[in-house]
């Protein structure tokens, strides 16, 4: 016979361990993989909880495996559960997966138009706050991509990610490295400005729209279908040829 105490003993009391695998680690100091953390239960609480608690954001969990079976965040850990937390993982695309899309907090301007110049498709606006693009995300199954975990903690938001990287063009590398881009990268077919869809147009029909060296040099244009700007090969064209070589080998389509 166990104890009367032992049986009384409500099972979300006591100690309950995580190991936290891949990416998740970087929420810690430490360097080693995985890292297991030992957690003091002292109610009835979801593992949701338990892991914000513990400074990693939900969106970004994958695969959570207890006893060889996989549980959810609202699992309720009970005394002695052993529980391997896996990041979300990005597979490489079948013909069946939509092209993944993006929706970025206002601190990120600039990855947001390197993601257009490259074709990903990326919403963004100042004027979004954190409660909108968590409604944008959870309506239009958008990926949030931000560096405030707090953004991250909203329920609704299902997928998410918290941006390492301070610069930039490193953080480009970072979301098209973890999200596994190469095979959706399509420049030229996005607008930077807007996040709109590119149209190729006649140069006759917007000849009165172009500078005159414009009008010399280039031939090949592009309207954007939601603000109207004009591009042409030569206006950005260099720039993302550029950042394209430090991810791929992509040639120049250029003909
Ligand atoms: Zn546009």
């Amino acid at each position: 016979m166990i104890s009367a105490n032992l049986s009384t003993e409500s099972p979300y009391r006591g100690e309950i361990t995580i190991a936290f695998h891949g990416a998740l680690t970087d929420f810690f100091k430490s360097e080693t993989e995985p890292i297991v953390v030992h957690f003091q239960l002292h109610e009835k609480t979801s593992l949701k909880h338990i892991v914000e608690a513990l400074g990693v954001p939900h969106p970004e969990i994958g695969k959570i495996i207890l006893n060889d079976k996989e549980v959810s965040l609202s699992y309720h850990p009970v005394r002695g559960d052993y529980i391997h937390l896996h990041p979300w993982q990005s597979k490489p695309p079948t013909d069946d997966d939509s092209e993944p899309r993006f929706i970025l907090d206002n601190h990120l301007g600039k990855l947001t138009a390197y993601l257009r110049l490259l074709g990903i498709d990326a919403l963004y606006s100042h004027e979004y706050n954190d409660e909108r693009i968590a409604q944008i995300a959870a309506e239009q199954d958008r990926i949030v991509l931000t560096r405030d975990r707090g953004l991250l903690k909203r329920k609704v938001i299902q997928r998410g990610y918290c941006v390492r990287q301070d610069n930039p063009l490193s953080q480009l590398a970072e979301i098209i490295d973890h999200f596994q881009l190469l095979p959706y990268l399509q420049p030229f077919r996005r607008c930077p400005r807007c996040n709109g869809l590119l149209v190729k147009v006649d140069k006759q029909s917007i000849l009165d729209q172009l500078l005159p060296l414009t009008r010399i040099y280039y031939n090949d244009f592009s309207r954007c279908s939601n603000c109207g700007q004009i591009y042409w090969k030569g206006s950005h064209y260099d720039r993302i040829k550029t950042i394209l070589h430090r991810f791929t080998s992509i040639k120049d389509e250029e003909k």
